[in-house]
């Protein structure tokens, strides 16, 4: 693993340092999803789908050849390394030997642009530099400098002649990120001339947000690229990426800004904006595209490092442990395109999307487009490699939680930190820190903005057991730590209600979001269920076979039962975590168009009987109401 690289000056200081890829490891239901990931379709997604197969122009052949090879090794590689997992690294790594061969000697890098096949665009070799740079931070291959060096030495001799256009234009910032990387590495300053080239060509997304004029679902024939929902996933860093060569700390806020006008007007419970596949409006029967959901996730893990703010992640949690699994089977074989808060229909059928299909909203290999098929596999695998980072004091910080071990070196000392617990689905979490000799060094935990304050206990070698109260924000111990030492953090998880259209509530409880399950009768279209190579995966239909249309006495009584968490974390069949609560039909909430009609307005009368409940974690109902009306008291 490589040494951490804080930012070069005149770049501005980092808030936090990405750990080495492979530094932190997943344990417990995290690794077992990662697994279910691994041993699903990203692990068998070059036999299961045409376009990554051996004929993939990376790897020599005649198909594809733009962005799904280097989207895919954007999850591939994380994975492998997280995992410590010998095959799929050995399957990465035929990718990047293919790659590492295609530099031209003016720099440029694989198929596209060459005679006969696609024209010039750097877009996909943005992807491409952000897969390479995590490569170096496992392995650190002396060749991936010097390459990438000379790829930025053809954009800087090419890019006024051939400026940014359409996909790249729009996510510059990708760009920008991987040429930082780079620049802290060599100190080259032309890097940051071609970085500052790539910001001025680029759409101005700090404008696009101070004015926002996207307030409503876009028409049709009003989708252009700043509307459209990957963009703007990844538009969210552009701020805080470039502010860290402006030092402007209008591009600063500008994060922030971003955030907001997409939350207020196109936001969803699960932290996600709307976008099938431009801009969707509140409405909880509009979809997110996943690559939105991956890539929102990915801005959030650059921004922890770039700013620090732990309310980023709050966000980043709230999304991965929502809006990721709730549009993935459990199994991690199939995948939607768009997912819906409130989802009672996953058919080939027309809803009213901006401009996506038919099968938008079904789970398989490839609905609606392949992109969301390519670009996946990034979530789960970056997710833990940022659940820790290190702090420019020479310490340590729990980002994000989940059960997971990290190895660093802190002040040259090995240091391993095991974090026992079932976070999200319960509050207590464990750590024990285990330097392999006594160091002091700074321990930063976050107390999530929901949570208020936790309580955290400290039983260390030289000093009485310690108890205290944190206020949200980061909590810092500093002292000598000793092998053994443990901090328990006891996390407090009460529900909480968000009031969002027409005063329809979603409940909350941590970072989870509760839906109430819909019965689900399922039905292969395509593939089989769990494909043996060579065969295709599945696609399947769900349609409803329980009641969907209830009200809920929002402030009535709720009883929550916590269970261990199964080999397969988001099994419908068995979720962790379930809230019961009390509702009552409401008979004129019916189907339109293939979804759940408008949630009708709050308080809304109904003459049904009370009845009770059962809500479960959204990434454990694959039919689900999330939005529900109200129920008067
Ligand atoms: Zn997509």
């Amino acid at each position: 693993m490589t040494e951490l690289q804080p930012n070069r000056p005149p770049l501005q200081p980092s808030a936090m340092i990405p750990l080495a890829l492979g530094a932190v490891q997943p344990r417990g239901w995290l690794r077992d999803q990662c697994r279910l990931q691994a041993d699903g379709l990203t692990g068998h997604l070059e036999s299961a789908w045409p376009d990554l197969g051996p004929d993939n122009m990376w790897l020599g052949g005649r198909t594809e050849g733009w962005e799904r090879g280097p989207y895919y090794l954007d999850g591939l590689v994380p994975l492998a390394y997280i995992l410590d997992d010998a095959p799929l690294k050995a399957r990465a790594q035929r990718w990047i030997e293919s790659i590492l061969s295609m530099q031209t000697a003016d720099g440029w890098i694989g198929p596209v642009e060459a005679p006969g096949r696609k024209p010039y665009d750097p877009w996909p070799i943005f992807i491409l530099m952000k897969v390479l740079t995590q490569y170096h931070d496992a392995v650190g291959d002396p060749r991936v400098i010097p390459f990438l060096s000379a790829f930025c030495g053809y954009l800087a001799r090419n890019l006024e002649a051939q400026p940014l256009r359409d996909w790249g234009q729009h996510r510059w910032a990708d760009g920008v990120l991987s040429i930082h990387w780079l620049y802290n590495r060599t100190g080259d300053e032309n890097l940051l001339d071609v970085a500052r080239i790539l910001a001025v060509q680029g759409y101005d997304w700090r404008l696009h947000f101070a004015d926002f004029h996207y307030t409503s679902k876009t028409p049709r024939e009003a989708c252009i690229l700043p509307t459209h929902v990957v963009n703007n996933a990844m538009a969210i860093k552009s701020g805080g990426v470039w502010w860290r060569q402006s030092g402007d700390p209008d591009d600063r806020q500008s994060v922030y800004q971003a955030i907001a006008m997409l939350d207020r007007y196109h936001g969803q419970a699960t932290g996600i904006f709307t976008g099938d596949e431009h801009y969707a409006g509140l409405e909880p029967t509009q979809g997110a595209e996943l690559c939105a959901v991956v890539e929102y996730m990915y801005s959030l893990e650059e921004l922890l490092a770039i700013l620090g703010d732990p309310a980023l992640a709050d966000r980043l949690e709230r999304i991965a442990c929502n809006a990721l699994p709730g549009t993935c089977t459990a199994d991690m074989w199939a995948h939607q395109y768009d997912q819906q808060a409130n989802q009672t229909l996953c058919t080939i059928a027309p809803r009213p999307w901006t401009n996506n299909l038919d099968d938008s909203n079904i789970y398989g290999l490839e609905p609606n487009f392949g992109c969301c098929t390519a670009n996946y596999h990034q979530g789960w695998p970056k997710l833990v490699r940022h659940l820790w980072m290190a702090t420019p004091e020479g310490g340590l910080a729990a980002v994000a939680y989940g059960p997971s071990e990290l190895s660093a070196t802190v002040g040259g000392v090995p240091v391993r930190i095991h974090e026992e617990t079932e976070y999200p689905f319960k509050g207590e979490i464990r750590l024990r820190i285990d330097p392999s000799s006594p160091l002091r060094f700074p321990l930063a935990l976050r107390v999530p903005a929901w949570a208020g304050a936790a309580e955290w206990t400290a039983r260390t070698k030289d000093r009485p057991e310690e108890r205290a109260v944190a206020e949200a924000g980061w909590c810092t111990m500093e002292r000598v730590w000793h092998a053994g030492d443990t901090i328990t953090l006891r996390i407090p998880m009460e529900v909480r209600r968000e009031v969002r259209s027409r005063g329809a509530v979603v409940l909350h409880r941590g970072p989870l979001v509760f839906s109430l399950p819909i019965g689900i009768e399922r039905t292969l279209i395509k593939g089989v269920p769990a494909p043996k190579p060579g065969e295709r995966s599945p696609d399947w239909e769900l349609r409803p076979t329980t009641p969907w249309n209830y009200a809920l006495h929002a402030d009535g009584p709720m009883r929550i039962h916590e269970r261990s968490v199964s080999g397969i974390p988001f099994d419908p069949e068995n979720p962790p975590v379930t809230l019961e609560v009390v509702g009552r039909r409401v008979p004129g909430w019916t189907m339109q168009e293939n979804n759940a009609g408008p949630v009708p307005a709050s308080p809304v009368q109904t003459h049904e009987a009370d009845e009770t409940l059962r809500l479960v974690p959204y990434g454990s109902a694959p039919l689900r109401i999330t939005e529900f009306p109200v129920c008067p008291e």
